[in-house]
């Protein structure tokens, strides 16, 4: 029988994690009862420097229950690198790990679903919402948006799938040696490989508290993913560049005839309209550069992603 961890970075989740806690504990008790997953199995929370009671509620959990386990980060780092630190820490414990969000949006009987596919042999399991009724209209149209851009720009993504997945320990150690720091994990996991498959399941609606990504963090991860894992916003740029390149020579021999047939030329529009739409393009296509140089600056940094202040399963070893 497989350890299962389930990791949930958290965020000033003090009204939800109480809801969360006993949910999930109900969830893993009936999984380790049922005899599906090992007695030694876990909930690992990961407080991602939470300026609420989040920590307290954590360690209240882990004292009264050995099920739970966490994970505290020394200072917010965002949604994805708290995954990812809770991720790294499980895998020396687990060998199958699911992922998820604090807010219990997704459904956790997904879970049974995730272990069916493991038992038939899959390294990750990705959970794909298959309506968002419960989404509001806006952030429905601008996330299946932005997951049809992302395919466009090249990225391999699974439609519709958030960070609610089961990966094999073996999954994990592999994305461990992905060593970039700007992450977008939903991204990146399928670069690992291995057997995969998809369980669908109904979104629900936050039970409390707030959402943790107001638009400008949600737009944040939006470029991150498009910025960190293609380069075709740079070809697009060259191509534009390409084709303006074209279009001014073809104007120039157009200015010239009519210079040599003896008609003026109605000068003012045409140029300040000129400055004005190359200057835009120039300074688009330098923002794009620059957005990449900042990243390769970032890169070579090679700043730790996180940096784990306690980890409540070291204490428990004597
Ligand atoms: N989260 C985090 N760090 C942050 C922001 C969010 O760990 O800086 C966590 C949050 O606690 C939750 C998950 O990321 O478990 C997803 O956030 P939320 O549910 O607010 O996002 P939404 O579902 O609205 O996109
Ligand atoms: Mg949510």
């Amino acid at each position: 029988m497989e350890t299962l961890y389930i990791v949930i970075p958290c965020y000033n989740e003090e009204e939800m994690l109480p809801i969360t806690a006993r949910a999930l504990i109900a969830k893993l008790d009936t999984l380790i009862a049922d005899g599906r997953v090992a007695p030694d199995s876990k909930v690992m929370f990961v407080d991602d420097g939470s300026k609420d009671k989040t920590w307290n509620l954590i360690e209240r959990f882990h004292r009264s229950c050995d099920l739970f386990t966490g994970v505290k980060l020394s200072r917010n780092r965002g949604h994805q690198n708290a995954l990812l630190a809770g991720l790294m820490t499980a895998k020396d414990h687990a060998d199958i790990i699911v992922s998820m969000d604090a807010d219990l949006q997704d459904d956790i009987n997904a879970i049974d679903g995730f272990l069916d596919k493991r038992a038939e042999g899959c390294e990750i399991v990705y959970g794909v919402r298959s309506a968002r009724e419960t989404d509001t209209g806006f952030k429905r149209f601008t996330a299946e948006g932005y997951y049809k851009l992302l395919e466009a720009m090249g990225v391999e993504i699974t439609y519709n799938h958030a960070d609610y997945r089961l990966m094999s320990k073996r999954a994990v150690e592999a994305l461990a040696e992905f060593d970039e720091v700007n992450l977008f994990l939903r991204g990146m996991v399928p670069m690992v490989g291995f057997k995969s498959d998809i369980v669908t399941y109904e979104r629900a609606a936050r039970q409390a508290g707030e959402s943790k990504y107001p638009l400008k963090k949600m737009l944040a991860l939006a470029v991150e993913g498009i910025t960190s894992l293609s380069v075709k916003p740079i070809r697009l740029i060259t191509t534009l560049g390409i084709v303006i390149f074209i279009v001014s020579v073809l104007m120039l021999i157009y200015f010239l005839v009519i210079h040599f047939a003896g008609k003026t030329v109605a000068g003012w529009t045409t140029t300040v309209v000129s400055v004005w739409a190359l200057g835009g393009l120039q300074l688009l296509a330098i923002g794009v550069i620059g957005e990449y140089i900042g990243k390769i600056y970032l890169e070579s940094k090679k700043r730790p992603k996180y940096i784990i202040e306690t980890d409540l399963e070291d204490e428990q070893q004597p």
